[in-house]
């Protein structure tokens, strides 16, 4: 119990993080956009196809990540693009080509609702256009998809164990399921089960911290 009360890091509790400062405020509305999301009202909510864009500047946050003066961005569907959309298309037909461009003029016209004229400060050679086809080209995910969509109560992932003796599944279709702290999870399951206790504690051993200088 002590441990949940004690922010003294010195006599083994654990110190409690820091707070915030936030800026709530009114301002003038006008030329600014009129929607987060497009339409939260589309039948699919929020998972309807291009209802809302993720939009992101790392080289703000990191500018080691562009040259000097410029900025990558990127911007994208969260997995509500539909396959079906681009299924079957030659990736070197005038219809792809089209339908890219018209992909890329969708994504800038968001981009340009906070930065009003992103398109024309493009550096050319580095606009760069994925689709569901691009996803399951160099990605190898069937149809482009993000992954398995497993709904809390409705259904649960399959484990790491099979029945074949020495094979063993990971990755994200399995338990606990998509992005890196999930899938990282499911190899340590996947790898705890190959190992006894004793080898696990083992192997915290070994680990250590790098020494600061
Ligand atoms: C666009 C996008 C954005 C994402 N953003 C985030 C994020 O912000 N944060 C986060 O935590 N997660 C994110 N994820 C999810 C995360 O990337 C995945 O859940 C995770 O990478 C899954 O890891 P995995 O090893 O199971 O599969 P993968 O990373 O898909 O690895 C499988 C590998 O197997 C290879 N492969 C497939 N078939 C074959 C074959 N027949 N022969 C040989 N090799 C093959 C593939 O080329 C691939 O390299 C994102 C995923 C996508 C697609």
């Amino acid at each position: 119990m002590d441990s949940l009360v004690n922010t003294d890091e010195s006599t083994g509790g654990i110190p409690a993080s820091k707070s915030f400062i936030h800026i709530h405020a009114g301002i003038d509305a006008s030329d600014l956009p009129t929607n987060a999301v497009r339409d939260w009202d589309a039948p699919e909510g929020v998972e309807s196809p291009r209802k809302l864009v993720l939009c992101s500047m790392p080289s703000l946050i990191d500018p080691s990540l562009a040259p000097e003066g410029k900025h990558v961005l990127h911007a994208y569907v969260p997995a509500t693009e539909p396959y079906e959309w681009w299924e079957g298309m030659d990736r070197n037909s005038e219809e792809y080509k089209k339908k890219k461009e018209e992909a890329a003029d969708f994504l800038w016209s968001a981009i340009e609702e906070y930065v009003p004229d992103a398109r024309n400060r493009a550096v050319p050679g580095t606009v760069q256009i994925g689709t569901p086809l691009t996803h399951e080209r160099f990605l190898r995910r069937s149809r482009g998809t993000y992954g398995p969509r497993a709904e809390a109560g409705k259904s649960t992932l399959p484990g790491h164990k099979t029945l074949l003796e020495g094979l063993h599944l990971t990755g994200d279709y399995t338990f606990p399921g998509i992005e890196i702290p999930a899938t990282a999870a499911s190899g340590a399951i996947a790898a705890n089960n190959l190992i006894s206790v004793g080898q696990h504690y083992g192997m915290l051993d070994k680990i250590r911290l790098p020494t600061k200088n």
